[in-house]
């Protein structure tokens, strides 16, 4: 049986996703693929996105920060942001998918307890994981191919070591808390990247045999991107299958998928589609 695979939508993004969710339109109808969206009524009328509620925020982040991203203006953006990677989670957790990918308007990584910045105000993988333990989870890794360093998700499960954390950014660094960072140089190819990620993280992963996995997917390193190492955009659904693989092998399937950084709306338009596919098991050529 194929996978069946969530998609949680908002719509406060800005320019990146104009053509989303319209360019899903070969995805949305698969009967293995369910649609949750915030804000506007499900197209198929099913499903919503809830925002997170300020009693798990505060399992996560101090009380403080929670009232700093209030007076951005942008706090009801980043509550579904967030609320989407939990909302995926618990959806896996119940058996109504098995895998998930989740838009944001603002990211994750760069969230620590106390601290935001870098498009990023709450770190939703650490409180999807948060929510997660409440209901006896607990071994789980994150995966980031964003180009920069996870530097608040690292803030907030560097003393873990129940969690996972393969950094892939510009430095090399592993402790016993099962924290490692991998170097990507300044320049670099798609081989070279996908190599250090089959040699870095899929032999860890399998050995630590966590119960999720979470990817925290940017493409901010791609030709052309803010944070430009040579990767193209073929790349990102090669990792793609990599990592959708190994979560097959080692946690049944249960990858939780978070649009990280990256601008280019060519690259979302043409990467998402083929990684969202790549996660429901359909044929690319009739999707896209
Ligand atoms: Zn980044
Ligand atoms: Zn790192």
């Amino acid at each position: 049986m194929k996978k069946r695979t969530g998609i949680f939508f908002t719509y406060f993004q800005g320019e990146r996703l104009k053509d989303f969710p319209e360019v899903l339109a070969g995805i949305l109808d698969k009967e293995n693929v369910s649609y949750y969206d915030a804000v506007y009524e499900s197209r198929q009328g099913l499903y919503y996105l809830e925002p997170l509620t300020e009693e798990i925020l505060l399992k996560v982040h101090s009380r403080d920060m929670v009232q700093r991203v209030k007076l951005t203006g942008d706090y009801e953006s980043a509550l579904y942001s967030a609320g989407g990677t939990v909302q995926a989670a618990e959806e896996i957790r119940q058996g109504k998918i098995d895998n998930a990918f989740v838009f944001t308007s603002f990211g994750d990584h760069h969230a620590g307890r106390d601290f935001y910045g870098g498009m990023c105000y709450f770190n939703g993988a650490a409180l999807a994981i948060t929510a997660l333990r409440e209901k006896g989870v607990r071994r789980v890794a994150i995966v980031d191919t964003d180009c920069h360093h996870a530097d608040g998700s690292r803030d907030i499960f560097g003393n873990d070591s129940d969690v996972l954390h393969v950094c892939f950014c510009y430095q090399d660094y592993a402790d016993k808390q099962n924290n490692v960072d991998v170097r990507i140089p300044i320049r670099t190819s798609d081989e070279e990247y996908l190599g250090k990620v089959k040699k870095e993280f899929i032999p860890r992963v399998m050995a630590f045999k966590p119960e999720y996995i979470f990817w925290e997917y940017g493409y901010d390193a791609t030709q052309g991107e803010y944070g430009d190492k040579g990767l193209t955009r073929d790349c990102h659904p090669r990792l793609a299958r990599l990592i959708k693989e190994v979560a097959d092998r080692v946690c049944q399937g249960r990858l939780i998928t978070i649009l990280c950084g990256g601008s280019s709306r060519v690259a979302a338009t043409y990467t998402i589609p083929r990684i969202i596919a790549c996660l429901a098991e359909l044929d690319n050529s009739q999707t896209i």
